[in-house]
């Protein structure tokens, strides 16, 4: 059986990390698709470390769901499977899907890479480690305002080292260092999308399988019908309609960790 399964932010929701579009999406009042961009980092890098290094603390604090557990017994399960995921988190990886079998197309989150030289490096770990200091040349803020670890929702005014506040800077180059993730208007990872485009030329897709996407790039309601141009299932999770709605063979409008666990248990025990 073949698989292609795609997934955007929804997925890790019920994980605590916020989605860009929903409710929780705003962080101190700045929109996220605008903090998202090579024109924000421009402008005020400082500010767009500031919010990368509060996603990267709650990534490293949250857990994979039963979503992302139920989409790597799939991965298991399946004789070829591909996971196509916008998300710049780990817990896909943390759940067990190996690296071979997934596509990180928005770039991942714990990747500083130059933004002129080809020079990067990733973090390294796990569960509620702070984020490291880095090597910086650039003085800052003495003052951050970071979530307390007690109440996640609350944000506290908090003294922290200078260091924390600064934005790495490349040793092999001395330019401005980014978090190694696509922004809005950038190109995408053409080594990534052939391992996309390899998939799906090399045959059919029993199920292609669309979870917490508002499927707002092109790219990804591309790939969606294309693993379904031959007439499997197109299945997709998510509380809301999107553009994919309309094509899709199967809609659950349920949360993908009530939805994940009993869909993935019908297509392994059919
Ligand atoms: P999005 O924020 O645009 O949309 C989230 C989608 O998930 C919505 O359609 C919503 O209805 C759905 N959703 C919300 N809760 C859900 C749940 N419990 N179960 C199933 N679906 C649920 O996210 P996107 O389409 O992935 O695009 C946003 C961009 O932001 C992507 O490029 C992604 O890289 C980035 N992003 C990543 C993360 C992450 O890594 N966890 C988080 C936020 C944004
Ligand atoms: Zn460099």
């Amino acid at each position: 059986m073949r698989i292609f399964v795609i997934t955007g932010a929804g997925v890790s929701a019920e994980s605590g990390i916020p989605t860009f579009r929903g409710e929780d999406g705003y962080w101190r009042n700045f929109d996220p698709a605008k903090l998202a961009t090579p024109e924000a980092f421009a402008c005020d890098p400082k500010l767009v470390w500031q919010w990368y290094r509060e996603r990267r603390q709650r990534i490293r604090e949250a857990q994979p769901n039963a979503a992302h557990q139920a989409i790597t017994k799939l991965a298991q399960y399946a004789d070829e499977f591909l996971l196509v995921t916008q998300n710049v988190d780990d817990l896909h990886a943390r759940a067990g899907v190996p690296a071979e079998k997934m596509v990180q197309i928005h770039g991942d989150i714990f990747v500083t890479r130059c933004s002129r030289c080809h020079f990067q490096f990733r973090e390294e770990g796990r569960g509620g480690t702070p984020e490291p200091s880095v090597h910086c040349t650039q003085s800052g803020r003495l003052w951050s305002i970071a979530p307390t670890s007690a109440q996640r929702e609350e944000r506290s005014i908090a003294p922290t080292s200078a260091q924390r506040e600064e934005i790495p800077m490349c040793p092999k180059c001395d330019e401005l260092m980014r978090p190694g993730v696509v922004w809005f208007g950038e190109q995408l990872d053409p080594d990534k999308i052939d391992i996309v485009e390899r998939f799906l030329a090399r045959g059919h897709c029993d199920y292609a399988i669309v979870i917490g996407t508002t499927a707002t790039f092109g790219y990804i309601i591309d790939w969606a019908l294309r693993a379904n141009a031959s007439g499997g299932e197109l299945i997709e999770v998510n509380p809301d309609e999107t553009p994919l709605s309309t094509f899709a063979t199967q809609r659950i409008h349920e949360p993908a960790t009530i939805a994940l666990p009993r869909l993935i248990d019908q297509i392994c025990n059919p």
